[in-house]
């Protein structure tokens, strides 16, 4: 019990340590900005909080092959395909309904006016085919070359391309247009079209180096999709040899374990490297005005919906199903939360997730192994709630009436939109163009939202690690037989328990 007290301690030391950076952070930035920090300074000064960034994700690519192969491996057929059944009815049910959560509140709440003013509507731009789009998410499943896979998403990738083009496009024009009217219009107008004209032209910068710099949704871009169809089948396949597949199978497992075991030393750097990163980002900011008005009401309706299905929704299903407290479960899970909040990556969290699932909350490795990567790569209820409200949000402000169909159209392109984001910052942004596509939206005004992205990135992303939690003991409890009784079948356990 001594131990267990012990243990007790510094678990909640982590999650205490965190907080206190989180809070640490908020404070020392906002302390920090009236003195207006260059682009450069604010880069030095959030540096320890790239470092955190840059080791998650040096863990992640060993971290999904090597769960994935031996979480297939060490199951028998019948069981990974149930189990693989149970997780993937549970992605597609919570995807659902997070769509529909997004759907009601921005219908209800309405927060875009129809006031739209059309300054950055000239010119013709390229739209995104939807059909070329879910061709590209199919194309990255078979991955050609896995080495390849490893830093790089589809070459071609034809949403991103597009979405480039948009961007620079709108930039382009809107900031044209500031300049030559800027004269005749009240001073705190264009006071904010000032700010969102520097925030676009900064990303204008940035995508203009299209080539040496990576744009948002490949940046980092790991195909994660086609290594976790690759692993999956790997490990299938290594666990139907037996006996043959034996020394493929304790690689796999030993360098997962050893894999947890850097994280467990990295995670003690976590709480420094959030801190930076939450206050980095807030000296970044633009100044708040940009969130007035229809921008405002639709930060608040996005964060309105987030929580109805983080807090309510979620919770809730697990215990239906489980008959065990969610929030027993969910407070083993704060230290992945906040580190999903100061990353605003899934992929990037998941060494975290998984370590507090599996010590925190003990559940089973088997599952994890398997609910997590796959959950982090395609399982996201936030993005897909989001890519919906937005959608139809873009539709209010250009008093654009969508009818029935069209509402489900946007409810199913946001599921395969969500399915096909990466779990890196903003890529639910570029996979919007598909769902804007699909109902005939203007797909440049993703430029209307792109001011407060950056902020909604980072609750849909803790929204998605939560759900990919959730799963994971949902999932687990369901096929408890199955684990069960191959605990008690000689063999697989010795694997397991090393
Ligand atoms: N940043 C999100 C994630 O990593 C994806 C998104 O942009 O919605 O889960």
């Amino acid at each position: 019990t001594k131990d267990s007290a012990k243990d007790f301690l510094r678990r909640n030391a982590f999650v205490l340590f965190t907080i206190t950076a989180v809070l640490l952070g908020i404070i020392l930035a906002f302390a920090l900005r009236p003195y207006k920090m260059t682009y450069r300074q604010i880069k030095y000064f959030s540096f320890p909080g790239e470092l955190l960034m840059r080791m998650l994700q040096m863990l992640v690519l060993p971290l999904i092959v090597s769960s994935l192969v031996t979480g297939m491996a060490s199951l028998d057929g019948k069981a990974s395909g149930k189990m693989g059944l149970r997780a993937v009815v549970y992605y597609m049910m919570t995807t659902i309904i997070a769509v529909f959560i997004g759907i009601l509140m921005v219908i209800i709440i309405h927060p875009g006016k129809g006031s739209k003013d059309k300054l950055h509507r000239e010119g013709k731009i390229e739209q995104v085919q939807t059909t070329d789009a879910f061709m590209d998410l199919v194309r990255n499943m078979f991955p050609p070359n896995l080495v390849e896979a490893c830093f790089k998403q589809y070459k071609t990738q034809y949403s991103t391309r597009v979405f480039t083009r948009t961007i620079l496009h709108s930039s382009n024009v809107t900031a044209g247009t500031t300049a030559n009217s800027q004269a005749s219009m009240p001073e705190n107008v264009t006071g904010t079209l000032e700010n969102v004209t520097r925030t676009l032209r900064s990303l204008q910068e940035v995508l203009s180096f299209e080539e040496t710099i990576p744009i948002p949704g490949s940046a980092n871009g790991v195909n994660a999709l086609g290594l976790v169809v690759f692993s999956v089948c790997f490990g299938l396949v290594i666990g139907s040899m037996k006996q043959k597949g034996r020394a493929l199978q304790e690689f796999f497992n030993c360098l997962n374990e050893a894999i947890m075991r850097l994280v467990a030393i990295i995670i003690w750097y976590a709480p420094v490297g959030i801190l930076f990163l939450i206050a980095g980002k807030i000296l970044e900011m633009d100044d708040l005005a940009v969130m007035g008005g229809q921008l405002g009401m639709y930060t608040l309706t996005v964060i309105v919906g987030l929580l109805i299905h983080s807090l309510c929704v979620l919770p809730l299903l697990y215990f239906i199903v489980t008959h065990k407290n969610p929030w027993v479960f969910i407070a083993g899970l704060l230290q992945a939360l906040i580190t999903a909040l100061g990353t605003s990556s899934s992929s990037a969290t998941l060494p975290i997730t998984f370590r507090c699932l599996e010590e925190n909350n003990g559940v089973d490795r088997r599952i994890t192994r398997f609910v997590l990567p796959v959950g982090a790569t395609i399982n996201m209820d936030g993005t897909a709630l989001y890519e919906a409200l937005a959608a139809i949000f873009i539709a209010q402000v250009n008093n654009y009436e969508l009818d029935f169909g069209q509402i489900i159209t946007i409810s199913i392109t946001a599921t395969a939109a969500s399915i096909g984001a990466a779990g890196i910052p903003q890529a639910g942004l570029v996979t919007m163009m598909i769902v804007l596509t699909s109902v005939g939206l203007p797909t440049e005004d993703i430029t209307l939202i792109i001011a407060v992205d950056w902020f909604l990135d980072r609750l849909r992303t803790t929204t998605n690690v939560l759900g990919d939690s959730l799963g994971a003991g949902i999932v687990e409890h369901l096929s408890r037989h199955e684990l069960d009784a191959q605990d008690s079948e000689l063999g697989n356990s010795v694997i397991e328990e090393n």
